[in-house]
């Protein structure tokens, strides 16, 4: 995925803050950070959103799952509670066509979005 933004920061193109990774996913801190804690939780492989995954994806999509808590542990958040956020397509509010999950914490969050 040439142009792909999140491919790119995966790859190392695109220079990031890594806050975890494993052999499935990277995870990096938003560049505009919506919480005290925004963190972005992006599976190594391109897959453009929630709406484009196979049935055979359960694994990766576990793991995203299973990576956003490991990023809320390693960031404090486990305890004080945190959200978990994948904004899927246009009217979903998805601005990169990578599927990735946020993680918002460090502050009281209202309503259901990332702000
Ligand atoms: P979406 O709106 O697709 O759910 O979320 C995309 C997120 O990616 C936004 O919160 C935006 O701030 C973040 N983002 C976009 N470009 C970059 C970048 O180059 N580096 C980082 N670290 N975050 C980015
Ligand atoms: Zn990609």
């Amino acid at each position: 995925m040439e142009d792909c933004i999140f491919c790119k920061i995966v790859a190392g193109q695109i220079p990031s803050t890594r806050v975890l990774e494993t052999g499935d996913y990277v995870a990096i801190r938003d560049i505009q950070p919506a919480a005290p804690t925004h963190v972005l939780v992006i599976p190594r492989r391109h897959v453009e959103s929630v709406a484009h995954l196979d049935d055979g994806d359960v694994e990766v999509a576990g793991r995203l799952l299973l990576g956003a808590r490991d990023v809320a542990r390693k960031e404090g958040l486990a305890e004080r509670g945190y959200r978990v956020v994948i904004n899927t397509g246009r009217e979903g509010g998805q601005t990169v066509g990578h599927l990735h999950v946020h993680v918002l914490g460090g502050r009281q969050l209202t309503g259901h979005g990332t702000s």
